[in-house]
């Protein structure tokens, strides 16, 4: 059975409609299949009607949050499954991230283009198609615009990557408030590429068992931005901690070379997310 917990469409910075996307991962030989957008549940409903027989659609989302330690803060990545798409509490706090989002995009582009960079804010906003925006949206201008070859060059430092001048944060989710929404919503969490070094900073060892404590359930081992020494890293402290591991894509289409389904999780931790959530349910494809 193939599982692959982590996937991005058009409704936030995929490249692949989130329909489609049903149909690539059908083709791609997986029974199980999770929508994690970012900072939205947009694409569920597309996803759900166009799931090939067979195929099972894990609703879930990849908020934007941060942890506020000691010094600067680190952004990280949650990931939310089969929580309440309607929660108020929740959908409120998923409109602020996507609005500062907005900003700060808008911001990246104007200083971009003071320096005589040829972006077009409104341009990026119509590419959207009011998906989520993200940097990968400003790394398809500056591809059409043909400052860089692609995307991996538009995420270096002369551009949209650490370092780069132009790289702003956004307003994320406190990660505890983002546990404890998701929990209240009847979700179930799990740490998206945890000790994924080459982003940049990440959060101190001490920080695992603080988030298992106010409910994180799960750490995601096996991405592609983990080398084979972080994915044991990640394996041991959640033994330690007693949370299961998944293991994803984090396909986002062409934006970057990882297929569907490279990445798997095992039918156990998908069990647990199944059991442990109460706020929405898996469906299946059937025939005709
Ligand atoms: P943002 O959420 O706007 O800060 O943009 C982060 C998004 O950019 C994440 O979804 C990443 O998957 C994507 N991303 C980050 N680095 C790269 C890279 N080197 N190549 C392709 N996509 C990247
Ligand atoms: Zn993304
Ligand atoms: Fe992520
Ligand atoms: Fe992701």
């Amino acid at each position: 059975m193939t599982i692959d917990l982590h996937l991005h469409s058009t409704a936030s910075d995929g490249t692949t409609p989130p329909d489609e996307l049903m149909r690539l991962a059908g083709a791609a030989g997986l029974r199980v299949a999770a929508l994690t957008d970012h900072d939205t549940t947009s694409g569920w409903a597309a996803a759900a009607q166009a799931l090939p027989p067979g195929l099972t659609l894990i609703r879930g989302a990849e908020l934007s949050c941060r942890w506020h330690g000691e010094g600067e803060s680190i952004a990280l990545h949650m990931l939310a499954y089969l929580f309440d798409p309607a929660d108020p509490a929740l959908v409120a706090a998923l409109a602020r991230v996507r609005e500062s989002r907005l900003g700060r995009a808008e911001r990246m582009v104007a200083l971009m283009r003071a320096d005589g960079i040829d972006v077009d804010w409104a341009d990026i906003l119509a590419h959207a198609g009011g998906g989520t925006v993200g940097r990968p949206h400003l790394a398809a201008a500056l591809i059409r615009a043909g400052l860089v070859a692609d995307t991996q060059e538009a995420f270096g430092p002369r551009w949209l990557g650490n370092g780069s001048p132009y790289r702003l944060p956004k307003e994320d989710l406190d990660v505890f408030e983002a546990l404890r929404l998701v929990q209240a919503a009847g979700g179930v969490t799990v740490f998206a590429h945890p000790r994924a070094s080459v982003r940049g900073r990440v959060v101190p060892e001490e920080l695992f068992g603080q988030l298992a404590a106010a409910g994180l359930d799960g750490l995601e081992a096996d991405h592609h931005d983990h080398s084979p020494a972080e994915r044991a890293e990640v394996r041991r402290i959640a033994a330690e901690l007693g949370l299961f591991t998944t293991g994803s894509s984090d396909f986002h289409g062409t934006h970057k070379k990882v297929r569907i389904g490279e990445f798997t999780t095992a039918p156990e931790a998908l069990e647990r997310i199944v059991a442990g959530a109460t706020g929405a349910t898996p469906v299946t494809g059937v025939a005709g």
